[in-house]
Order: structure tokens, then C-alpha cells, then sequence
């Protein structure tokens, strides 16, 4: 049996994966504009460039996921799944760097879609090509699922579910690439919304007190929903986190000079297993009963889940991938496999619902996600190609 590491190490150009970031980056990909194809096309052709099999996954007219696989030349064995996603959010305001023009300053690759997650799919594209040099060596296959509409409603991934499952094959172990700053996250929270309207009784406002000013009421609310964030210490641990409310959003009154009659607010909640949705629903409506009772005011107010749960993913420790990846992070110089919670939530989460044991790990902090002059460490770029080639060649070489 060769030692893969050192295949690895005789291939490895560091300075591909980089050009291809940069290349990446400067395709603008803007989630649900026909960037996404343009991206998906410049990601084809690279593959096919290599020997690749690629499919065009349409989703809808004019989008379309990529899927690549590598089949391994010694027959049957296990599947890893690497997953990105090619849309980005809008360049938006406020950047001194060229948001497009993949520019290498100082380390750092900056641009709209640099660490979230160009720098990750260049990682993945580099990956199946060190890959594809190996497949004599390699049992079972290497796919590639890279998907659209992850910063909207998730179409993509979806899509690919629903026809991976009508021709179901087995996953043993995926990597979706989001920025953890190579953290490896065994999951994330759930994440929902409620929306809390509040009803008062409007008058003039010369004869305020003669009115509920629902405002107010709203505020003393928010002030109660605060203090509730103690009672979760109990809940979450260290691979995912602790549960978490915070409200993002409030809006009331038509004037100064009416006492307003309603008030709502919106609170986005963070659920881990064990504090299910319910049971947040009602510490909210708890919170809001409160308050009213201290007025002595009869309760009229309505809570309405806004937005859909998705749930939290939590995968053990002992799924036989985690190991091979932090063996191969181990032999990184300068890296180490440190576990830590991933503080948004992303596609893991539908990967999880049909069972295939995921992980979250890719180059860059989520901190600079969707940020003017978004960056990502060119470093990261080539340890997380290190990382996903050696797990590759490990998972699939039997080592
Ligand atoms: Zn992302």
C-alpha cells in the first residue's frame, strides 16, 4: 500500500488552489442572477479539463447544481461527499477592495464571496483533481455537490436530495465547506422565528393615560425575553453550542402624537436538542403573560412562528470520517483538529435529515461572511486543499 500522504506531498501545488479563488471570486455569483451559471460553467470546465465526470443538475430554468464523481479504480467502497454552495449574497456598500477583483493582499483573498465559500470550493475543485491522479489507488467513490440558492431558500441542495433519494446510493460521510476557520463542527443550532404582536389601546397623546401604549409594553417584553437567555446555560454543549433568543426586529405606532395600539417585535431563536421549539414558544409567551399581569392589563397579544424550524444537527464523535480528518488536519504543519460549535446554521442540516453523517469545516472565520471587503486567508485556502485531498485519499484508500 503506498502512503498517500506522501502522493499527496509530490503533487500538491499550492499555488492552484489560490488561482483558482481568485478566479472564482472575480465570476460574480450572485445568488439567484445568472452569475451562478456562469460560476458553475468556469467549475465544469475545470473538471472535465481533468478527466472528470460532471453532471449539469438543473434546478430551475437558467440554475444549475454541479455534481462531479471519481470513481476509485479498485472496485466497491465507501462514498465522501464534499459540499459547497456557488451562490453568494449581493456585493452590497462600503468596500475600499475591489469586491470582484479577486486581489491577494497581505495574505488575504479579498472579494464578495471570497470566504463564504469561494475558498472552499477552490479547496473541493483541487481536491478532485489530486484525487482523480490517484484512483488506481482507491476504492469507492469521490463526489462533488456544489449547489445554488443557499443564501435564499435552499433550492439547490434540495433538489439534489430529491433525486439522490429516487436513485439512493449510500453517503457514509460528507463535508460541507462553510467557513469554520478549520474548525471542524460536528453541527450547528436549529433556527427559527417568532413574530409577537402586541395590542394596546390607542388615544390622543395630550391624554395618554388614557390609553395602552403598546410600545411600552412591547419594550418591558423585550427586557423580560432578555434576562431568559440565563435559564439556557443548562441546555447545548461544547459541539454545539447553547440555545439563544435575540430580537432583530421591532415596529409600532403611526405618529408621535397617538398613543400606539400595536406593537411587534420578531425574535429569532437558536434550538439544540433537548429545548424544543415548543418549549422556547412558550418561555417567550411566558415572558409577554408576565408583563401584562404586572399592569394588571388583560393579555392581547398573538405569537405566530415566522419563518419554518430548521432543526439543530448534532452528529457523535465516533463517525469513522472524524477520525481520518483530524489525522489529516494533525499532519497540516501548523494545524491541529480543534472542535468548535459552527455559530450559523447551513445545508448540514438537510444532508442530516436523510442521514448522511456530515461535518463542517473550510478556510475562513464566518466573522467576515457577508461582510464589505470580505476576505479569506490564502493559507487556510491551501491547509483546507491539504485537508480535504488527504481525507479523500485516507477515506477512499482505505488507510
Ligand atoms: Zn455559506
Amino acid at each position: 500500500m503506498p502512503d498517500l500522504k506522501s502522493l499527496l506531498d509530490n503533487e500538491f501545488d499550492l499555488f492552484e488552489p489560490i488561482h483558482l479563488a481568485q478566479n472564482l471570486v472575480r465570476i460574480s455569483s450572485v445568488s439567484r442572477t445568472r452569475g451562478e451559471s456562469d460560476l458553475a460553467r468556469y467549475i465544469a470546465n475545470y473538471l472535465i479539463d481533468h478527466q472528470i465526470r460532471v453532471e449539469w443538475q438543473e434546478v430551475e430554468e437558467g440554475r444549475a447544481n454541479i455534481i462531479a464523481e471519481i470513481d476509485g479504480g479498485r472496485g466497491e467502497g465507501p462514498c465522501l461527499l464534499l459540499n459547497g454552495h456557488l451562490d453568494t449574497v449581493p456585493v452590497g456598500t462600503g468596500w475600499t477592495m475591489p469586491p470582484l477583483g479577486g486581489q491577494v493582499v497581505d495574505n488575504y483573498l479579498y472579494g464578495r464571496g471570497s470566504c463564504d465559500m469561494k475558498g472552499s470550493l477552490a479547496a473541493m475543485m483541487y481536491t478532485a483533481k489530486i484525487v482523480s491522479l490517484f484512483t488506481p489507488n482507491l476504492f469507492g467513490k469521490l463526489k462533488l455537490v456544489f449547489v445554488v440558492d443557499e443564501e435564499q431558500d435552499n433550492l439547490g441542495i434540495k433538489k439534489w436530495i430529491e433525486i439522490w433519494q429516487k436513485n439512493w446510493e449510500p453517503i457514509d460521510f460528507a463535508v460541507v465547506g462553510e467557513p469554520t476557520g478549520l474548525n471542524i463542527s460536528l453541527g450547528h443550532r436549529g433556527v427559527a422565528a417568532f413574530r409577537v404582536t402586541i395590542k394596546g389601546k390607542s388615544c390622543h397623546a395630550g391624554i395618554a393615560h388614557r390609553g395602552i401604549n403598546a410600545i411600552y409594553i412591547a419594550s418591558e417584553i423585550l427586557q423580560v425575553i432578555k434576562e431568559k437567555q440565563n435559564e439556557f446555560d443548562q441546555y447545548g454543549d461544547d459541539d454545539i453550542g447553547k440555545p439563544a433568543l435575540s430580537v432583530g426586529k421591532i415596529q409600532g405606532g403611526t405618529s408621535p402624537n397617538v398613543v400606539p395600539d400595536l406593537c411587534f417585535f420578531e425574535v429569532d431563536v437558536r434550538t439544540v436538542p433537548g429545548l424544543s421549539l415548543d418549549e422556547i414558544k412558550s418561555l417567550i409567551c411566558d415572558s409577554v403573560k408576565k408583563v401584562f399581569e404586572i399592569h394588571n392589563l388583560p393579555s392581547t397579544f398573538e405569537i405566530e412562528q415566522s419563518i419554518p424550524h430548521l432543526p439543530p444537527v448534532k452528529i457523535p464523535r465516533d463517525v469513522p470520517g472524524i477520525d481520518i480528518l483530524s489525522r489529516s488536519i494533525s499532519d497540516i504543519p501548523g494545524e491541529m483538529p480543534i472542535f468548535a460549535p459552527f455559530p450559523a446554521s447551513c445545508e448540514a442540516a438537510f444532508l442530516d435529515q436523510v442521514d448522511i453523517p456530515t461535518v463542517i469545516i473550510g478556510p475562513g472565520r464566518i466573522e467576515e461572511a457577508h461582510t464589505a471587503n470580505e476576505f479569506v486567508s490564502i493559507t487556510q485556502i491551501v491547509a483546507a486543499s491539504r485537508i480535504y485531498s488527504l481525507l479523500a485519499l485516507r477515506f477512499l484508500g482505505g488507510e
